[in-house]
């Protein structure tokens, strides 16, 4: 990490006090325009935000401006991106297993909608006939970096089978279904194009058989590196690809067809960074362990999905390395980091977690009641407080105080 933002963040940590978020819109800005450069060889193309990595909405402001779209798969996340100035045809709602009266919340505030089971189809021709659908498929395809996120296999819960097809051929002759999409999501941290590539065949597949579609969804999964030398998705060779048998396909279709994406890790993890402070360290026979100021309830992807955060010792960076185990307060195993070198630590250091852009603050907790940290955003050389850290009362407000 340079110098001058090294300097940056410290001082960020003294101005807001940590456990501290931070996230760098410019890195943002850079990850859209990568990923927009690359497919410039399709005519129409949309990225759809995937919010749940990262609900801020200062965040979502950011992306309205960048000029993406937003995929939202929740009430409260559609609620989210209207405040931060998404149309309703900007958005894209793509549940799992909602309650119906959700999807007839969503249709109320007007936005497009995926549906991924028969019986929903089924309520929804005979509420809203007509009003345009999505819908998803379940590829087969098993893809991700683990099975928590992998999403489009075999035994996966989420869409339509691809073994089904036909039965979704035969419920569109029986009710009114305005099919205008259609969208497969095969997991997150992708490397291998292939995958992408073999996912866009099965839905052309089934695309020749929906003769009024507007667009194909291909989801994410792009994966970011999180560390020196880590694999990444070349988004690059992505678009060349993935953009040329697109072009073939609607060519072959007949009229042009919008492409979606809806990267959420790949627009917003490498903007993040998550500042905690050492506590104690505890040498045992066995192991040496920094304790930081936080835990689980503010970064759940290790003990989640042994995600890997790459560590740097903010205050003490060019010492010598050693091998520490980095844990939490939490009264659990909380474990950041298993033997992992880093630069000799000190209590009071600052330690930062890199690749906190994505699904940390928006997975936080207050478990142990813990407090959440404060959130600021850096854009155009100017830092900003997002969201304030949060007091006690935050969490007694929702308590219902009874007399006992
Ligand atoms: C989570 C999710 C995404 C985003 O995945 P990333 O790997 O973060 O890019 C996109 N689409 C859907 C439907 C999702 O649920």
């Amino acid at each position: 990490m340079e110098l001058a933002r090294i300097q940056q963040l410290e001082e960020l940590a003294k101005q807001y006090g940590n456990p501290l978020y931070i996230y760098d819109g410019d890195i943002i800005k850079s990850q859209y325009k990568k990923l927009s450069e690359a497919f410039n060889n399709v005519k129409e193309v949309t990225f759809n935000y995937a919010c749940k990595a990262n609900t801020n909405l200062n965040i979502l402001k950011l992306m309205k401006k960048l000029g993406t779209g937003l995929d939202a798969v929740s009430l409260q996340e559609i609620q989210i991106g209207l405040k931060a100035g998404f149309t309703p045809q900007e958005i894209i709602f793509t549940p799992s297993g909602v309650s119906f009266d959700e999807v007839r919340k969503a249709v109320d505030l007007g936005v497009n909608i995926h549906i991924d089971n028969f019986p929903f189809l089924k309520y929804f021709a005979e509420e809203f006939r007509n009003y345009p659908i999505g819908i998803r498929i379940n590829p087969h395809i098993k893809a991700g970096g683990n099975e928590k996120i992998s999403t489009g296999h075999v035994n996966s819960k989420f869409g339509i089978s691809i073994e089904q097809i036909d039965d979704l051929l035969e419920l569109k002759n029986q009710i009114p279904l305005n099919v205008q999409g259609l969208h497969i999501h095969t997991g997150s941290d992708i490397v291998d194009i292939d995958i992408f590539l073999k996912g866009a065949e099965v839905i052309f597949d089934v695309a020749e058989k929906f003769p009024n579609l507007k667009y194909l969804d291909f989801g994410s999964g792009f994966k970011v590196p999180y560390k020196e030398g880590d694999k990444q998705t070349d988004i690059e060779l992505l678009g060349e690809k993935l953009g040329e048998i697109f072009n073939q396909f609607i060519e072959k279709y007949g009229k042009t067809l919008r492409l979606i994406f809806e990267p959420g890790k790949f627009l917003v993890s490498q903007s993040g960074y998550f500042l905690a402070e050492v506590n104690v360290v505890k040498e045992t026979p066995y192991n040496t362990f920094a304790f930081v100021n936080s835990g689980f309830n503010h970064l759940i992807r290790p003990m989640f999905y042994n995600a890997y955060h790459h560590i740097i010792n903010l205050t003490n960076p060019n010492a010598q390395k050693k091998n520490y185990n980095v844990v939490g307060y939490i009264c659990e195993t909380d474990t950041f980091a298993s033997e992992r070198e880093i630069s000799e630590i000190r209590e009071g250091d600052l330690l930062c977690f890199l690749n906190a852009g994505a699904y940390s603050f928006s997975m936080s907790s207050n478990y142990n009641s813990r407090l959440k940290p404060a959130e600021i955003l850096i854009m155009n050389g100017e830092t900003h407080l997002i969201r304030r850290r949060e007091v006690l009362e935050d969490i007694l407000m929702t308590t219902e105080e009874i007399n006992l």
